[in-house]
């Protein structure tokens, strides 16, 4: 059975209590699944405090951004240097970082970059905004935020890291991908990653799905060839609506199993 990876990106939302009785109510409401990985990415300020309330079995904790120094005086960040004991992952590129705050291609790739050097997986987030899905132009973002984060890499790196394609129309729309214009991004992401760093690479990058996913449209994304997963923003801070996420996924793979007991 393929393993599931799912993200819950909490965003500029949640203060240290408000987490914490998050992450308690998710542990009430999530078992422990061998084939499903789920991934808490909370403010930096909790990630500490969440780092000892998790448990591990359950979770593994990723921050949502992290500067590509590895330290000196950049007031106000926070080095993957300094993350390696906390984040398992650190997401990257997340099309927020991207128009909000500026972040360009060659930013982009210095922290994929600092995230490998540090030892911490990047979750590289890539999608292209709603006008360059209405210019045609997809394939061609797509290709230039690949080109750019992935230029320093080795195969070995590629295929331990994660992928998310993220269209940017979709993120805290509720304007969610159809399956099938997932299916074409992540067909060619994959291919990218193919011709570039070779068929093991491709085979083993784990490339998840992110924009408006909800309970309801998972098993759509699930029965897409090559989608490993989610990337899931406003449906991760209600542990109702995050719980069913994870657990539906495992109910999916029970089907896939053939077998519809608990
Ligand atoms: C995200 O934050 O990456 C995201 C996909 O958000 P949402 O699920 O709210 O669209």
């Amino acid at each position: 059975m393929r393993k599931i990876l799912i993200v819950g990106n909490w965003k500029m939302h949640l203060n240290a209590s408000q987490a914490s009785l998050l992450v308690h109510r998710l542990q009430e409401n999530v078992k422990i699944y061998r084939d499903i990985e789920v991934v808490l990415a909370p403010t930096m300020l909790t990630l500490q405090p969440m780092s000892v309330q998790l448990d591990r079995r359950k979770f593994r904790l990723a921050a949502q951004n992290a500067y590509f120094k590895d330290e000196g005086a950049y007031t106000g960040e926070v080095s993957f240097t300094m993350l390696r004991d906390l984040a398992h992952y650190v997401i990257v590129g997340h099309s927020e970082r991207r128009h909000i705050f500026g972040e360009d291609l060659p930013m982009i790739r210095d922290k994929v970059a600092a995230s490998f050097r540090n030892g911490i997986m990047p979750i590289l987030c890539v999608g292209e905004t709603k006008q360059e899905k209405d210019d045609g132009e997809t394939k061609q973002v797509l290709h230039d935020q690949l080109m750019t984060a992935l230029s320093n890499l080795t195969g070995d790196e590629v295929e331990r890291m994660v992928i998310a394609y993220e269209p940017v129309w979709a993120i805290g729309t509720g304007d969610v991908a159809k399956p099938a214009q997932a299916a074409a991004a992540v067909s060619y992401i994959r291919g990218y990653v193919k011709d570039v760093f070779g068929e093991k690479a491709a085979a083993d990058v784990r490339i998840l799905y992110g924009g408006s996913v909800v309970e309801d449209v998972i098993h759509g994304f699930l029965n897409v060839p090559g989608v490993d997963g989610f990337l899931v923003g406003g449906a991760s801070l209600n542990y109702q609506s995050f719980a069913g996420i994870v657990n539906s996924t495992r109910r999916w793979q029970r089907e896939q199993e053939g077998d519809n007991g608990e």
